[in-house]
């Protein structure tokens, strides 16, 4: 079976409808068909500087959410970044492999460093791309699920294994992305052009997991549509009506041009109302399974041991030949 692996940052309380598509869901899809690595990317989070109460719980809600939108830990083994201590071992020696001009390309810190403003923006948040790609190359991924907005991540991932490959000696599988086109980029429902994230976008333009049905509802009545009335797809001039179609599509099963039809003439109000139905039922299940799984948080613990037990087997293999191509001495 190939090996997938992907993390998912406790940035925040609830996991949005972005993580949800963009790769939640996949990973469940995955697990039955692939040998399975999810975690939960503590080590990633601190970039952001939380303090040690909200981290100890997003971590334990994040991991509870996964396991309520399906992951199975018989199947898949999911587990917390900071407890397999290997990561940041391998991410220094991918550091010292990696330039800056490389590392200063990445977008994302150009989007995640604006608010702080270039120079006072954490050295963790510019370098974190190759934290992640350590994370990847640690258990020889063939597949990354993820989210559009971390193709270039991924990019430099590839990169990194194959200069490794060739500096040190065969030793990294180069992993390829696997990004589902339909649901590459969720947008945030109150700024249509930019994606729906934990740590930037306003409430008003998130779609959480583990928020009640009547607040989902409100926000999507008022998510930002465009000048018209038709519900039409058209990424350039309607980007607000786009990203609703595309969610109702991908919720339901149901090709886009087939919406198009079932609204013609009905305007955005009935569209609208329909989309929020279809989200509420897809959250509401794994909602009542995360706060059943949260309501004994020693069990929690003890399958996220679990994990991090199996992930530690294979990341101890990875990093033994690891230190040898590289020249460490061997540890006793
Ligand atoms: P943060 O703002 O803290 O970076 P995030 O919302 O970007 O949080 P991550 O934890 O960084 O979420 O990413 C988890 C996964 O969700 C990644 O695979 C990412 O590609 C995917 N993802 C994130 N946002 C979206 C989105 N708007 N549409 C589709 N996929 C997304
Ligand atoms: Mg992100």
């Amino acid at each position: 079976r190939p090996r997938v692996l992907s993390g998912i940052q406790p940035t925040a309380e609830s996991f949005h409808l972005g993580n949800f598509l963009g790769a939640v869901r996949q990973w469940v899809d995955m697990q039955e068909t692939h040998d399975a690595f999810y975690f939960i990317a503590d080590l990633h989070a601190i970039t952001v500087n939380p303090s040690a109460a909200e981290l100890r719980r997003r971590t334990r809600v994040s991991a509870a959410q996964l396991f309520g939108a399906g992951i199975d830990p018989e199947r898949s083994t999911l587990f917390v970044q900071s407890q397999v201590r290997e990561h940041a071992e391998l991410a220094w020696i991918l550091m010292c492999n990696t330039g800056m001009g490389e590392a200063a390309r990445m977008t994302q810190f150009k989007d995640k460093s604006a608010k702080y403003g270039e120079s006072s923006a954490g050295v963790g948040l510019f370098t974190y791309p190759i934290l992640q790609a350590a994370d990847i190359l640690m258990y020889q991924a063939d597949f990354v699920p993820v989210g559009g907005d971390q193709k270039q991540h991924l990019e430099l991932t590839r990169d990194l294994a194959q200069r490794f490959n060739s500096r040190y000696g065969q030793t990294f599988t180069v992993p390829a992305p696997y990004i589902l086109k339909e649901v590459e980029k969720i947008a945030d429902l109150q700024d249509p052009l930019a994606k729906m994230s934990k740590s930037s976008s306003s409430p008003q333009g998130l779609l959480e997991v583990l928020e009640e049905p009547g607040p989902l509802r409100k926000k999507i009545m008022r998510a930002v549509t465009d000048t018209g009335s038709e519900v039409v797809a058209d990424p350039e001039n309607k980007p607000g009506v786009t990203n609703l179609l595309r969610i109702q599509s991908v919720l339901t099963g149901t090709p886009i041009p087939e919406l198009e039809a079932r609204y013609a003439g009905l305007g955005y109000g009935a569209f609208k109302k329909d989309v929020a139905e279809v989200v509420v039922d897809a959250f509401a299940p794994i909602r009542e399974r995360t706060e059943k799984l949260l309501s004994d948080e020693a069990e929690l613990d003890r399958m996220l041991a679990v994990g991090a037990e199996r992930a530690s087997a294979v990341a101890r293999e990875t990093m033994e030949q690891v230190r040898e191509r590289v020249g460490f001495l061997p540890r006793r």
